[in-house]
């Protein structure tokens, strides 16, 4: 059998080391002899874990003095509605850039007025919408910055007269990011930071507490930050993976270094999608994501698709199947997908342009 190479849109692919010492914390944690499964988490060993889970978060993102980072047990899907629930007190718009950011929308709805300032909804997401002012008489402006489905990201931090609140599941720690042109930036670990089970929230702790309705207890993110993510028994295997993910995205020369890579490994997939007559890309060029890379067959080449599919598993080329409402095909080269899978993609599509042109 060739290699694997893994595309998965999330949950995404890991790097080998951190699978290699979640194994390994199975068996023994921290020299315990306890397994990380059945670990007390209000023990000095996982604290030290916590603790520097939070620390590595603040030193790659260069994060402000006013923030704190917590981890919740949930999903970023659930953290649609911390939003809301926290910030939300007269009004709030939304960029609409794709069903994520629908959902995000939906629930401000459910708890206040909220709407969609500028959709890409037209063109089935495939860009981003430009040219739209944020308006001041909103408490916030949410924003997802990548656009998983689609392929499209918002490549700086924009400029926001009111609160900014973005939603970077999948492409946290991909590329640096001013943290302080921020009051909110959450997401679901497992597109780049860890395995599913646990998100994170880096919040600007000034600008909490303005709402003036009863916040559950548990959807309060200052519950969260007085008690250091330990208000209830946190998700303990999935923290300590995001902490080795985090480790290794250190070890790799911190976000800076990764973001080269990633832009790399993302300006070498586009330019094939460019080049090979069998294949176009869907997101609009100048908003294509470094995460996703989303493309199809040539117009007039679509009867190849299935052929294509089956000839890249054959190649060992997994999850590049596109999301059901865009089709076609979607290779996620999150942080722990390689040049090399890269390249293996690139190769594979180059061997199927020359099998079917004379
Ligand atoms: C995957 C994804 C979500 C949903 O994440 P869950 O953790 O499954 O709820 C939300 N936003 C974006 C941008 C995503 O990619």
């Amino acid at each position: 059998m060739s290699k694997i190479h893994v595309f998965n849109a999330g949950p995404c692919l890991l790097p080998q080391q951190v699978l290699d010492r979640a194994k390994a914390a199975i068996d023994n944690f921290a020299g315990t002899g306890v397994s990380l499964l059945c670990i007390s988490h209000r023990t000095k060993e996982w604290e030290a874990v916590m603790d520097e889970t939070r620390a590595l978060w603040k030193e790659l993102l260069h994060i402000p003095e006013d923030y704190e980072v917590v981890f919740l047990a949930s999903g970023a899907s659930m953290e649609f509605l911390y939003v809301a629930m926290n910030f939300l007190e007269h009004k709030a718009a939304y960029l609409d850039t794709g069903v994520w950011a629908h959902k995000a929308l939906k629930e401000a709805k459910g708890l206040g007025e909220a709407y969609a300032l500028a959709s890409s909804a037209d063109k089935n997401y495939s860009y981003v919408p430009k040219g739209y002012e944020i308006p001041k008489d909103v408490d916030y402006f949410h924003i997802t910055t990548n656009n998983t489905i689609y392929g499209t990201e918002i490549h700086e931090d924009i400029d926001s007269p009111v609160p900014l609140i973005a939603d970077m599941s999948s492409d946290i720690m991909s590329r640096p990011v001013d943290v302080s042109k921020y009051t909110m930036i959450y997401g679901g670990a497992q597109k780049n930071v860890g395995p599913a089970g646990v998100t994170f929230a880096i919040v600007k702790k000034s600008a909490l507490g303005k709402v003036s309705r009863y916040i559950p207890t548990m959807l309060d993110l200052r519950t969260h930050i007085d008690k250091e993510s330990m208000f209830n028994t946190p998700p303990v295997f999935s923290i300590f993976v995001m902490n080795e993910t985090l480790k290794w995205v250190k070890e790799q020369g911190g976000v800076e270094a990764i973001y080269k890579i990633n832009r790399k490994k993302a300006d070498t997939l586009y330019a094939e999608i460019d080049r090979n007559s069998l294949f176009r890309g869907t997101a609009a060029v100048e908003d294509r994501s470094i995460m996703n890379v989303c493309f199809i067959m040539a117009e007039g080449r679509e009867d190849l698709q299935d052929e294509f599919f089956a000839f890249a598993k054959s190649q060992g080329m997994i999850g590049i199947k596109g999301h059901r409402s865009v089709g076609g095909f979607r290779a996620s080269i999150y942080n722990a997908c390689t040049q090399e899978d890269v390249e293996a993609l690139v190769a594979c599509m180059q061997e199927f342009e020359k099998q079917h042109t004379i």
